[in-house]
């Protein structure tokens, strides 16, 4: 079976309501050396890499999209990756996920960000999630006052955080 196929999604409050009990297996598991949480449930069926859950019959939900979903309080559309920044696909570790469309949107910010020069940004200041975001698009070549810019916060600031004199609690992958 395809279990990305699954008829019948879990609801929000489903996965809420087993939460404790998933966050404890999570939680468990002894990090790898880049600080991942790696799905070794019993009850999973593992495909493409990921964990799999399987609560009800016929019902299975990646393990790192449950993760997510419970961060976010919204589980992701079909149409929504939700993706691992360390590159391992069974790794449920908050930090470690970001929505596909969420990175997407960011570069989209920062490539605008090159016309709207000058604007008022939605982003008045940096996050942990944005940060993350910087370090991955300047990684890929992404000059640092484009980001800046896309960010909304001048160059000194986002030099400080690309560099790691800032936000160095920050995971840097
Ligand atoms: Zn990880």
């Amino acid at each position: 079976m395809d279990p990305t196929k699954t008829k019948r999604p879990y609801t929000i409050g489903e996965l809420r309501a087993w939460e404790p009990k998933f966050r404890r297996f999570i939680d468990s598991a002894n990090p790898t050396q880049k600080g991942c949480h790696l799905w070794t449930g019993g009850w999973v069926n593992k495909q493409g890499g990921y964990g799999w859950y399987r609560r009800d019959a016929e019902r299975y939900m990646a393990a790192h999209r449950i993760v997510w979903a419970l961060d976010h309080g919204v589980v992701p559309p079909p149409d929504v990756a939700i993706l691992h920044r360390c590159d391992e696909p069974r790794c449920c570790l908050s930090d470690h996920l970001v929505a596909g469309s969420q990175l997407m949107n960011i570069h989209d910010m920062v490539l605008k960000g090159r016309h709207t020069y000058g604007e008022r940004h939605p982003f008045a200041k940096l996050t942990a999630e944005k940060v993350i975001a910087a370090r991955r698009l300047h990684a890929e070549g992404e000059g640092v006052c484009a980001l800046a810019r896309a960010f909304g916060v001048s160059l000194g600031p986002m030099q400080r955080a690309l560099s790691g004199k800032t936000w160095r609690h920050v995971v840097a992958m």
